[in-house]
């Protein structure tokens, strides 16, 4: 299976990070052994000083499709959640310093956090709205509405380029509020008012 990202998705995350607006979705993937679920603890990784949190609202594909139309998009997702796209930032910074991929500060292993999952029909799909709790305090919320780019068009997007398969997971980008973290702290992410995930980062 294959993790689909999306970056750059809500305007006061971009300016946090002084990136511009896109005019396209930007991209990205992670391999498989990216997944961290069962609320298993997330070990802090010995090449970088500088892991941020990015909590993203998440989907899994119930079916494969390629070049699927916005009008169709929807159908091609069965379950929803929340999860954490884990970064580097101090090796995404160099790398965007230079030009250069950026999949070693993205897509290393155990940087895919997946909260429990929920079947898409039984959540109001255009009113979602998500928390992440770092030791008891909030430090990001966001709301399906203020996507940049809105899931169908996103899933447009990607799959001219990528054939997606059932099992395929879409990370949708992340709200305003990302931020470091620390060994022995305590994450928790929200789904509508619903705890779907809580780990520790040893
Ligand atoms: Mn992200």
């Amino acid at each position: 299976m294959t993790f689909f990202c999306i970056g750059r998705n809500y305007s006061e995350h971009i300016r946090e990070l002084s990136n511009p607006v896109e005019e396209d979705p930007v991209v990205f993937l992670k391999p498989a052994p990216a997944m961290l679920h069962d609320n298993r603890p997330f070990y802090y990784p010995s090449f970088t000083e500088e892991v941020h949190h990015e909590l993203e609202l998440i989907f899994k594909f119930g079916r494969k499709g390629k070049s699927i139309p916005e009008e169709k998009a929807w159908s091609f997702l069965s379950q929803v959640s929340v999860g954490i796209d884990f970064t580097a930032r101090d090796l995404q910074r160099r790398c965007k310093e230079r030009s250069l991929p950026w999949e070693i500060s993205k897509a290393f292993d155990q940087s895919a956090v997946c909260g429990r999952w929920i079947p898409i029909e039984s959540v109001q799909r255009n009113a979602l709205q998500f928390e992440l709790y770092v030791n008891n305090r909030l430090v990001q919320s966001g709301r399906i509405e203020d996507m940049l780019f809105p899931v169908p068009k996103v899933i447009h997007y990607l799959s001219q380029f990528f054939l997606v398969n059932k099992g395929d997971i879409l990370f949708t980008g992340t709200p305003a509020g990302v931020g470091p973290v620390h060994t022995g702290d305590q994450l928790r992410g929200h789904l509508n008012g619903e705890c779907l995930f809580e780990f520790s980062i040893r």
